[in-house]
């Protein structure tokens, strides 16, 4: 049975330091989960093996753990909650990917990356929407087996039904996407490894998460999931996108504005108190307007997502500088 408890992840890869939009990702989901006495989940997506380092995970739990956010369950590590990890859930998603290709849901891509890409560019010359054709779609289950069981490499993909995509946004309300800027979507390379936008809906599900809330750079990658979801017949979540962060030229926030990464803070004094204050400010708002200092306890009780504005936020260094001495 599914549970009613407001369940939540924080899902970083492990591919570099915690920076800014991050970890307001991360608070909002923790302030969310406090809020509505739920759970907060940490999850390391580490599929993609060579961009993944321990050092990273290990820097980005510390981060978590120095800002104060906690996470509610996981592994056993010495007594602590560990992550979870996603490289020690490829049986599970291996398990899956046969439950799609069984039920005729996915099927087995056979085209080689030569000729993907040529089917793009005639696409591109007949200014028809660069998406796969499904050719693969057609091949019978019979023969798709019998290529697979000769040693023919493939892709898995997903059947995209054809109709639109709808889900619904916290912060941008209903979105929809057509089923052609989808086209059927890799869920298993031909190398084998799994895709994050199928990785991410088989642990969002089976982890039973309530609510996915994340940077809008993962807006597009939504309606995919949603087929995911779908496909399994499994609940959608509610999703909350949220708004880009800007630096002071409004570009959006990089290492080209300066120190961004939550150890940088750390080191150069800002306090973790000053930063989650900071943080929470950064594209949320409380009800009654108060805009100033507020203690981790102050959010927890006062934070509601629908305060979440979908406008991008400015980070500000003086306003930052100014909470840290308050
Ligand atoms: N690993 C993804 C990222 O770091 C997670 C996105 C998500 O929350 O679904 O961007």
């Amino acid at each position: 049975m599914q549970s009613h408890k407001t369940r939540v992840r924080f899902a970083p890869s492990p591919t570099g330091l915690l920076h800014v939009g991050n970890a307001r990702t991360a608070l909002y989901n923790w302030l969310f989960a406090r809020h509505t006495g739920g759970d907060f989940l940490l999850r390391i997506e580490d599929t993609d093996l060579e961009r993944s380092e321990a050092r990273h995970e290990a820097q980005l739990m510390e981060d978590l753990s120095w800002l104060g956010l906690g996470w509610d369950e996981g592994p056993d590590v010495g007594g602590q909650y560990g992550p979870y990890r996603q490289s020690d859930r490829l049986d599970i998603y291996a398990r899956h990917t046969e439950q799609l290709l069984n039920e005729g849901k996915a099927y087995r891509c056979f085209c080689t990356p030569e000729e993907i890409e040529a089917e793009r560019r005639r696409a591109a010359e007949l200014h028809q929407p660069q998406v796969y054709s499904g050719k693969c779609s057609r091949i019978s289950p019979a023969d798709s087996l019998a290529r697979a069981s000769a040693g023919e490499s493939f892709a898995v993909r997903l059947r995209i039904p054809e109709r639109p995509l709808r889900f619904h946004d916290l912060v941008r309300g209903e979105v929809e996407f057509t089923s052609e800027s989808v086209s059927d979507p890799v869920l298993v390379r031909s190398s084998g490894v799994p895709v994050y936008n199928y990785v991410v809906t088989v642990d969002d599900a089976l982890m039973q998460i309530t609510h996915v809330i994340r940077g809008d750079d993962h807006l597009s990658n939504t309606p995919k999931q949603v087929a995911i979801y779908e496909a399994f017949g499994w609940p959608v979540p509610v999703f909350a996108h949220l708004s880009t962060i800007l630096g002071s030229d409004r570009e959006r926030l990089s290492k080209r504005h300066g120190a961004t990464s939550i150890a940088s803070f750390r080191e150069m004094g800002v306090l973790p108190e000053a930063l989650v204050n900071y943080l929470a400010l950064l594209g949320w708002g409380a009800e009654d307007g108060k805009t100033e200092t507020f203690t981790p306890e102050e959010l927890t009780r006062v934070f509601k997502l629908e305060r979440v504005t979908a406008s991008p936020a400015v980070f500000d260094w003086d306003k930052l500088h100014w909470l840290n001495r308050h």
